[in-house]
């Protein structure tokens, strides 16, 4: 099955998400598999934003993300990278639906609440830069049969 990397960041920790976070991508009837409150090492969110090395926002954007722990995730399902991006919204809040993670709790892009990865690629490279393989939890969900 498909997996994503979720992050709620440290402004969705600060202000008492995660569980809202959570319970949005288990109410939808995905399978979490992996999770952790971390505070982000900084080379390690240097290489997490890579692409956006160059961009002026790029020293703010590691100095926020590394200011308070984070809470991430490993999600299994299929097309859950796409649907979680959905779920998220796009990256501005003022831009996200309504219903939307963003939508719903962000108003700056620079606090924007939660990260997802975009593609497989950036999933499957995020997941090993986060995650150890012992930290993934292969486990059968019995109510899978109710939703696939
Ligand atoms: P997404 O998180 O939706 O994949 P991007 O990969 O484009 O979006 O950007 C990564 C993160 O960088 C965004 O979630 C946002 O927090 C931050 N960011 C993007 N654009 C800006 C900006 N113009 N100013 C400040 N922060 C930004």
């Amino acid at each position: 099955m498909e997996k994503t990397f979720l992050m709620v960041k440290p402004d969705g920790v600060q202000r008492g998400l995660i569980g809202e976070i959570v319970s949005r991508f288990e109410n939808k009837g995905f399978q979490l598999v992996g999770a952790k409150l971390m505070v982000i090492p900084r080379e390690i969110a240097e290489q997490h934003y890579g692409e956006h090395k160059e961009k002026p926002f790029f020293g703010e954007l590691v100095d926020f993300i590394t200011s308070g722990p984070v809470f991430a995730m490993v999600w299994a399902g299929d097309d859950v990278i796409a649907t979680a991006r959905h779920m998220m919204g796009k990256t501005k809040p003022a831009e996200a639906a309504p219903g939307t993670i963003r939508g719903d709790y962000g108003v700056t892009v620079g606090k924007n609440i939660i990260h997802g990865s975009d593609s497989p690629a950036s999933a499957e490279r995020e997941i090993a830069l986060f995650f150890d393989e012992k930290e993934i939890a292969s486990w059968e969900k019995l109510l899978d049969r109710w939703i696939y």
